[in-house]
């Protein structure tokens, strides 16, 4: 359910109703899917369809007997019939949908006597948390909607926010402090964590280092590893997260380089290369290149996107 939670996050990235779900068999993950009917102009792309299409395809079968589905929120009348004649074994969700849920709320079409497939349902897993994603999103929507900024933004304020607060409990939960390190991003990614109350408990410090000189001063980058690869690498990012470990007490550090653009890019290095790197944790280093489109506003914000859910995957949720 938790990795249903994080796809929820996923659909409102994209603005829309935060809803995930997880298809899952024998302790394998044969299908994932978020909501996302806006975008795609579907109106079945609801996030158990998804989930149900990605899993059919992915086994070549159209049926998907004992499988369990994980879904965030009460399946509606469609999703029920789609779970029902994918013949899936268990559906488990987490909050109630008393406007149109078909596992019991609205209409009773999952685990109903009448029809020639029974689906066992429970429902209230991590319940108040899936509910809370949901609440926050319809909340920030009307509260933009009278206000001049894009519901977009402020949709992924939340996102951010709500990845912070996972971060945070997961390094509550391991007694474990972080440090940024941070260069395109010129300290957004501390500013989302230490918009989390009670932070301090687990955010130790962050470093700024836009230019190269104080990535040399601050956190050690070797000069000739920004000649030879360039600020904007993995293997600087790597030394910048290294670096920032050994100048802070923090156990966990993240660091971001890229370029952010419109300008700056070459051929090789597109103006939205971000570099990232993770050290500390249960997980060996770990450093990664992504290249993201974008404005220059979403190349950064996509980055610490990024480096947030880089840090859960190595700490999972503390949940
Ligand atoms: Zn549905």
């Amino acid at each position: 359910m938790r990795e249903a939670l994080l796809l929820a996050q996923r659909a409102r990235d994209m603005g829309e109703v935060p809803i995930g779900a997880v298809l899952v068999r024998d302790g394998d993950v044969l299908g994932e899917g978020w909501n996302c009917p806006i975008s795609r102009c579907d109106p079945s792309a609801h996030a158990e369809v998804m989930a149900l299409r990605a899993a059919a395809s992915r086994v070549g079968n159209y049926r998907l007997p004992g499988a369990t589905l994980y879904v965030t929120l009460e399946p509606c009348v469609m999703c029920a019939g789609a779970i029902l004649h994918a013949r899936l074994a268990r559906v488990v969700f987490g909050a109630l949908d008393p406007k149109g849920g078909a596992a019991g709320s609205v209409f009773t079409v999952l685990g109903t006597e009448r029809l020639n497939h029974r689906v066992e349902v429970q429902g209230g897993c991590l319940g108040e948390a899936c509910g809370e994603v949901l609440q926050l999103f319809f909340q920030e929507r009307r509260r933009d909607s009278a206000g001049p900024s894009g519901y977009q933004t402020v949709g992924y304020r939340t996102v951010l926010y709500t990845l912070a607060e996972v971060l945070g409990r997961a390094l509550s939960a391991r007694g474990d402090k972080l440090v940024t390190a941070e260069s395109c991003t010129g300290g957004w990614l501390a500013q989302a964590i230490t918009a989390v109350p009670g932070s301090s408990g687990w955010f130790e410090r962050g470093f700024v280092v836009y230019s190269n000189a104080s990535k040399c001063e601050l956190l050690g980058v070797r000069a000739e590893t920004l000649a030879r690869f360039g600020a904007v690498s993995t293997e600087t990012a790597a030394e910048m997260a290294e670096g920032a470990l050994q100048a802070s007490h923090a156990d966990v550090s993240v660091a971001i380089t890229g370029i952010a653009g419109p300008a700056g890019g070459t051929a090789e290095k597109p103006a939205g290369t971000i570099c990232l790197a993770w050290r500390g944790g249960p997980q060996p280093p770990h450093a990664r290149v992504f290249e993201i489109d974008g404005t220059r506003e979403g190349v950064r914000r996509q980055a610490v996107v990024a480096a947030l859910e880089g840090l859960i995957e190595r700490l999972g949720t503390g949940a």
